[in-house]
């Protein structure tokens, strides 16, 4: 908890008890989560907490860099807590929903390709990688692998 703290005071973000336990729940998996699906743990502790205010709070939080967005192709948005705190991108697994690091950024590939072919500048890029994690592709080859859990 108070680790939560640090990271949104070093943010500039106000601490607020709803915005650490926003960071409880995400912190707890490797797998992101819809708002509905934070919201419904949220209700535990905050019993009369409304779904607009933890969207509210999952914007605020992912627009400061304390968590991720995840670009779903089922167009839905979700968040992930990520630890590592080096640039870095993401590979989702759209079966079971587990995030995984990926410690390589194609920038440098494509700030040539700008440069010499576009003949322009890159200011940011947001890179993310979706597919099937091993666990499901064995998982579909009738080998049983338990998921979503760390
Ligand atoms: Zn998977
Ligand atoms: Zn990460
Ligand atoms: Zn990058």
């Amino acid at each position: 908890m108070n680790n939560y703290s640090h990271i949104l005071r070093n943010l500039k973000l106000k601490v607020t008890p709803k915005r650490l336990e926003i960071l409880n729940i995400l912190g707890k998996r490797r797998y992101f989560m819809s708002p509905e699906e934070i919201w419904k743990e949220m209700k535990i502790k905050f019993k009369k907490i409304g779904l607009p205010t933890v969207y509210r709070n999952l914007e605020e939080m992912a627009e400061g860099g304390v968590i991720f967005r995840v670009i779903h192709t089922d167009r839905q948005l979700y968040y992930y807590l990520c630890n590592n705190k080096n640039h870095h991108h993401h590979f989702v697994c759209l079966s079971c929903k587990r995030v995984y690091d990926i410690d390589y950024c194609p920038e440098i590939k494509i700030v040539e390709f700008v440069r010499e072919i576009l003949k322009g500048s890159i200011i940011s890029h947001l890179f993310q990688v979706n597919g099937f994690c091993s666990n499901c592709l064995n998982k579909d080859q009738g080998v049983i692998v338990k998921n979503n859990e760390i």
